[in-house]
């Protein structure tokens, strides 16, 4: 039988998302609850190797399930990589007496506690949180439906300039390795063209469409750019040669950047926070380990993390028809 769980530590790591707190929330008040001790570790792994810890009980996190960023900080920490790293950061965590350990963040953190967790048998469990969307196992990381929120609100307002001006706007979001921000909030924004590194749609048939697009009466039009599309070209450079090759457009670049990962969460980012936080404490209490808590049909769900970092999240082909189809 696996040894009794009486004190959980908590960490943020990788990028930060909003929600990560409503998550930290959730956590410290479920440990509350069942009696257990929470221990905040500051700064992702970088804390463990640091023995950056405070106990945090119910009222430490008050006022914070309506603020972006984490209240934990967030680190991408190079020492851990080492087993010397690790050892360092699992001594800590022995001499805190902190039995278990739940990592906020994306596959790489996710990758470093199922190391730490292989090498010094410590139960661990995942919670993703990044904007991205890109994790196995759960159709919504924590922060992605703001990240998506704060786009469309942007892409709204690039819009009015956009129309007033008759121009073509490429506005490029975040998703080096994933399109689910920019499909999603391309649709929501109604964008006329979505390049996601999912989908080479190629050059020729990007100046096709806009030619197209211009035909059938636009007169301005939003093409949104995920950072890794793949045609081979910048954001800034496609735009040249967009307006290169067709002199009919007078194109303007946006690039979002940062604001993207800030901002109060949505409600639905809080209550996913919330559900799944409460999922991971209860599942270490019960004996479980080495798992993500995600949402699987609107189910909170376990995945084992192997497979959760191994797996892809494969952008919805439903998605893509129906942005083909309503952007006619
Ligand atoms: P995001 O999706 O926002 O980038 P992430 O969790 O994937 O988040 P990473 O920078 O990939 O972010 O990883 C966060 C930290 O996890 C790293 O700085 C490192 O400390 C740890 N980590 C990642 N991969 C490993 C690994 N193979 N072994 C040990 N630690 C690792």
């Amino acid at each position: 039988m696996s040894k009794a769980i009486k004190k959980i530590g908590v960490l943020t790591s990788g990028g930060d998302a909003p929600g990560m707190n409503a998550a930290i929330r959730a956590i410290v008040r479920t440990c509350s609850y069942h009696n257990v001790e929470c221990i905040g570790i500051f700064r992702g792994f970088q804390g463990l190797i640091d023995a950056d810890f405070e106990v945090l009980g119910p009222r430490d996190v008050n006022y914070i399930i309506n603020k972006g960023g984490t209240i934990l900080k967030t680190a991408r920490c190079v020492a851990f990589r080492t087993e010397e790293g690790r050892k360092v950061a699992y001594d800590n965590l022995k001499k805190a007496g902190v039995d278990a350990l739940i990592v906020i963040g994306g596959d790489g953190s996710f990758t470093g506690a199922m190391v730490l967790s292989k090498e010094f048998d410590i139960p661990i469990m995942g919670i993703p949180g990044t904007i991205d969307n890109d994790i196995h196992g759960t159709s919504h990381t924590i922060g992605f439906d703001t990240a998506l929120n704060t786009v469309v609100d942007a892409v709204d307002k690039i819009r009015d300039t956009a129309s007033s001006h008759k121009r073509l706007f490429f506005v490029e979001v975040m998703g080096r390795d994933a399109g689910h921000i920019a499909l999603n909030a391309g649709i929501g924004a109604g964008a006329e063209e979505i390049l996601i590194p999912e989908e080479n749609m190629g050059m020729e048939r990007l100046l096709e469409s806009l030619k197209k697009s211009k035909k059938s009466g636009k007169s301005s039009s939003i093409v949104i750019v995920a950072e890794g599309e793949k045609l081979g070209k910048n954001v800034f450079e496609l735009g040249e040669y967009v307006e290169t090759n067709l002199p009919e457009y007078e194109v303007r670049v946006s690039v979002l950047g940062h604001m993207q990962r800030g901002g109060a969460p949505s409600c639905f980012d809080r209550v996913l926070a919330s559900r799944l936080s409460v999922k991971a404490v209860e599942t270490l209490l019960e004996g479980g380990s080495n798992y993500m808590v995600g949402l699987i049909n609107d189910q909170v769900a376990l995945t084992p993390l192997e497979q959760a970092v191994k797996g892809h999240s494969p952008v919805d082909q439903e998605l893509l028809r129906v942005s083909d189809i309503i952007t006619i």
